[in-house]
């Protein structure tokens, strides 16, 4: 099974891939760690990535579709994947579809995670990230003030840097400008399932496994 997934930053996106890659037993393959682990192993790749980034620039369709293929195409993907994370723009969308015509893959299904801008930062900024167990957890799971609930740790629960306001509302105007659009694209090509992302991380699992059955 080929699956592509799409959600506006914080609706659980990388989450919902990664239990749907363990339920059907594909590849998760993100194209966020991809990056990541390239400049780790500080490859000539790595370098050239590592680069674009400190610059504060996007890396370039070539580079992003050419690190898809090689993960598409691998042996261990025989089975099936889960892309996240790619495509983010109509132009990366339609050279992923052309990678699919020369290498003779067929279209993988589209999986939309709806939700409410508002909702999403409500959501996001009453975070907490424990010191001590490093979970993110929820205000409405914090029962004793100051204390995780978690590892009962007390006064370790810190506000994520990410999880400002404006930094938010930022990265989501991004989503809304660039990536809103691919689904646009998409929707015109069928194949497209839309779950509301707006509810417990089982309820939007067992949704999208509903429609993929
Ligand atoms: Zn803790």
């Amino acid at each position: 099974m080929k699956l592509v997934i799409f959600g506006a930053p914080g609706v659980g996106k990388g989450t919902q891939a990664k239990i749907l890659s363990e339920k059907l037993k594909i590849v998760h393959i993100s194209t966020g760690d991809i990056l990541r682990q390239a400049i780790k192993q500080d490859s000539e790749t790595g370098r050239n990535i590592k680069n674009i980034i400190d610059k504060g620039q996007l890396v370039p369709d070539e580079i992003m579709i050419e690190i898809v293929k090689e993960a598409i195409t691998s042996e261990n993907c025989s089975n099936g994947y889960i892309l996240d994370g790619f495509p983010r723009t109509v132009n990366q969308a339609v050279m992923l579809d052309r990678l699919f015509i020369s290498t003779g893959q067929s279209m993988p299904i589209i999986i939309d995670i709806a939700a409410d801008d508002e909702v999403l930062i409500s959501r996001l900024t009453s975070r907490r990230t424990c010191n001590s167990c490093k979970n993110i957890i929820s205000l409405s799971d914090i029962i004793e003030n100051n204390v995780c609930p978690v590892c009962k740790a007390v006064n370790t629960l810190e506000k994520r840097k990410d999880d400002d306001e404006e930094v938010i509302r930022k990265r989501l105007k991004v989503f809304h400008e660039t990536t809103a659009p691919v689904m646009e694209y998409y929707s015109k090509k069928g194949n497209i399932i839309k779950v509301n992302g707006i509810q417990p991380i089982e309820k939007v699992n067992a949704d999208i496994l509903a429609e993929l059955h």
